[in-house]
């Protein structure tokens, strides 16, 4: 039976060094703050806007809200990208996506100072990324890097499987492993419909996996005494003994939340595994929070 890694745990763990470090920088007069830029009102935007605001007082940041209607312009939206870039109340600047159609992404991202670009979606502080030079890694890609470091696991000559080729988790992760000096496959849909993807799975001493997909990984997909970090969040139904949805008091199906690996199969054969809910989730709340406070040390020149 595998070492179930507490998420939880480690996230604590985090917690209690970003807390004493803020305590440290705010006797210096320095206080880290985050601020969220949402445009219009996607749901899962506002579920993260609350998450980033309890999290920020957890810790002692300021947490800044810039929430704009749907109709605001590309221009205005840039605009007050603008005035938090000068913010000096604000060390880091979090864009919620999705944005309404009229207005790009990138030009919003192209427009963050790249000091306070605390998830890395500026191109200039990917290419650092790339280069393994300092920069903002990710938050959930330095999540899975964090967790793996904090049970010992080794990375260099290690083979690391990614599954997920995402800009914002598979690609990433796999540049910081790789930064590290372990063997690099990254896998994705198109392995997946090759028929491929197990060829490469079982041959891995750590499987990262980012597809978005419940049940993806099987035990067959998995090597013996591998160390399996699961990413994913999936929504799905409770299910009884004969597969039929179980009902909630009003009638409705409950649901769970589980990650893409079949965590209760492949706890059995993996070394270490991350759990869906209390894994990388949790982990990747406290790397956000680490950002800020490296960007505040940035940007008062003490990095
Ligand atoms: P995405 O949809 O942008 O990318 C999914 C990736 O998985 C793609 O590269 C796709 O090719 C690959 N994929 C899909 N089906 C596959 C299959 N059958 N076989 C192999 N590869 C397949 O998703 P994302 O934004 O990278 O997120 C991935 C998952 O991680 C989602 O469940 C998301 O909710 C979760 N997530 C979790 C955190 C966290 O903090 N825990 C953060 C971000 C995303």
């Amino acid at each position: 039976m595998a070492e179930i890694i507490d998420g939880n745990a480690i996230a604590d763990e985090i917690k209690a060094e970003i807390v004493a470090e803020t305590e440290k920088l705010k006797a210096k007069g320095l206080a880290p703050g985050i601020a969220t830029l949402l445009v219009g009102d996607d749901f899962g935007s506002k579920m993260y806007r609350g998450q980033v605001e309890k999290n920020c007082e957890s810790v002692g940041f300021n947490y800044i809200e810039k929430t704009l209607p749907a109709e605001t312009t590309e221009e205005e939206v840039i605009q007050i990208v603008k005035e938090l870039n000068e913010d000096p109340a604000v060390s880091g600047i979090l864009p919620l996506r999705p944005y309404p159609e009229h207005i790009s992404d990138s030009a919003v991202i192209r427009n963050i100072r790249e000091d306070k670009d605390i998830d890395c979606f500026h191109p200039a502080n990917m290419g650092r990324l790339l280069l393994g030079e300092p920069t903002l890694a990710p938050a959930t890609p330095s999540a899975c890097i964090e967790l793996l470091d904090r049970v010992g696991v080794e990375f260099e000559g290690a083979e690391i499987v990614v599954v997920g080729h995402s800009n914002i988790v598979g690609k990433p992760v796999a540049m910081l492993a790789l930064n590290r000096n372990a063997t690099i496959s990254v896998t994705h849909i198109f392995t997946s419909q090759a028929g491929n993807l197990e060829k490469h799975t079982t041959g891995a001493d750590i499987l990262i996996v980012a597809a978005g997909k419940a049940g993806l990984i099987t035990p067959d997909q998995v090597k013996d005494g591998a160390v399996v970090i699961d990413v994913g969040i999936n929504r799905v139904k409770v299910l009884d003994d004969e597969g039929n949805p179980v009902l909630n008091d009003k009638g409705k199906p409950k649901t769970k939340t589980v990650g893409d690996v079949d965590f209760d199969a492949v706890k059995d054969k993996a070394k270490a595994i991350t759990p869906v809910p209390g894994g990388v989730g949790a982990v990747t709340n406290m790397m956000l929070l680490k950002n800020a406070l490296t960007a505040a040390k940035m940007q008062a020149g003490m990095d």
